[in-house]
């Protein structure tokens, strides 16, 4: 395990904004972890862990203790039931994993190309995207428990998995060490998602991981910012699920507005209402924006502070609620949370 002192957040997170870290520990091993881990008590250090950064808001002030910047590699394959089961470590990148498992000619992951990030952050929000999310594929997750410093293993259901939520949200002394993946060698594509129904229509090749993978990609590039030009986190917002009720006097106001049916209510696309009700598409403050293409990502530019961040994810919320009555939540964690 190797330790660096007086880190700036914005190095370490794609949003580019926060103080410095006292102490970063880079963990290669689940040893590392609980090395880390045991540093952190000795020194009397508050401790949090960190993944690539991609899906947090790091504050002005810093932090004060040590994180712990989960870089756990491997990728393994076993035959399992007919199945495939790759386990990989929780610092591998996302995206290197689909590849990976695209390249075995692995069913399962490839709609979920492109995301950043690590392995080990996927199962925290339950990373989704193009119809599909972590926890349809997901075996068990490996994780040290903070508290007593022992490993955990998890199941799929013990994962407690809901729209961009598991237990790991709620129990912050899980660290995920390692995740495995239940993988078919004779999957079919799953296009229904309107972008890929739409670039199957155009004739686009669809027909294995590798090349959905690769549209998935494409598309993706489209709509997101690129990461090495501005500060983003991705999307700001969850899409909000309102009441039948709610939906049926929206929509009679906005009568384009979409709705998705769940078992909570409606899930109504939140990019709509910042694009069409609220006509935020490219709304910029200072050094925060509304990103022009799809009005759900924020975007940051040289000079970004969190606080400005925190203030203008504020004042969206608030224009949302005037105009709506819906009440949105954050998707980016506040870091340390
Ligand atoms: C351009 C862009 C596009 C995106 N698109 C999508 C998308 O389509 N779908 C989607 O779901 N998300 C998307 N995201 C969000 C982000 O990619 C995911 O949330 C990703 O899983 C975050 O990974 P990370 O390693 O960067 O996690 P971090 O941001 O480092 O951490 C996120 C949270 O997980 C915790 N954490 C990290 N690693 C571990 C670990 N090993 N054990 C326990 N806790 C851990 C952290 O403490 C933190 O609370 C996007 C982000 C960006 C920047």
């Amino acid at each position: 395990m190797s330790i660096q002192e007086n880190v700036p957040l914005s190095s370490l997170t794609t949003l580019r904004v926060g103080g410095r870290a006292r102490f970063v520990a880079e963990c290669r091993t689940k040893e590392d972890v609980q090395e880390a881990l045991l540093y952190a008590r000795e020194h009397s250090l508050p401790w949090s862990v960190l993944g690539e950064g991609s899906n947090v808001l790091a504050g002005d002030n810093g932090y004060q203790g040590i994180i712990l910047l989960v870089r756990i590699p491997g990728i393994t394959e076993t035959a399992h039931n007919g199945a495939v089961l790759l386990s990989v470590g929780a610092g591998v990148n996302w995206d290197t994993l689909v590849r990976d498992a695209a390249a075995r000619t692995l069913w399962g992951l490839e709609n979920l190309a492109g995301i950043p990030g690590t392995v080990g952050a996927a199962p925290v929000q339950n990373i989704g995207a193009y119809g599909a999310e972590v926890k349809d594929t997901l075996h068990e997750v490996h994780a040290i428990d903070a508290s007593t410093g022992k490993e955990r293993i998890f199941t799929n259901t013990e994962c407690a998995f809901g729209y961009r939520e598991s237990r790991f949200k709620k129990e912050p002394n899980l660290i995920i060490t390692s995740v495995s993946f239940l993988l078919s060698k004779d999957g079919t594509p799953q296009v229904g998602y309107k972008d890929l129904a739409n670039a199957l229509a155009e004739g686009v090749d669809l027909s294995s991981p590798e090349s959905i993978g690769d549209a998935v990609r494409a598309i993706r590039t489209r709509k997101f910012p690129d990461l090495t030009q501005v500060g983003t986190a991705g999307s700001f917002f969850k899409n909000p699920t309102i009441s039948e009720e709610a939906y049926t006097s929206l929509k009679k106001r906005y009568p384009d507005l979409p709705g998705f049916p769940n078992e909570h209510g409606v899930k109504v696309p939140l990019a709509f209402i910042l694009d069409h009700v609220l006509n935020l598409r490219g709304y910029t403050e200072g050094n925060v924006s509304l990103f022009e293409r799809q009005p759900l990502v924020l975007v940051t530019q040289d000079g970004a502070t969190a606080d400005e961040v925190d203030a203008f994810a504020h004042s969206v919320a608030e224009r949302v609620m005037r105009a709506t009555g819906i009440k949105i939540e954050r998707e980016v964690r506040n870091f340390p949370s």
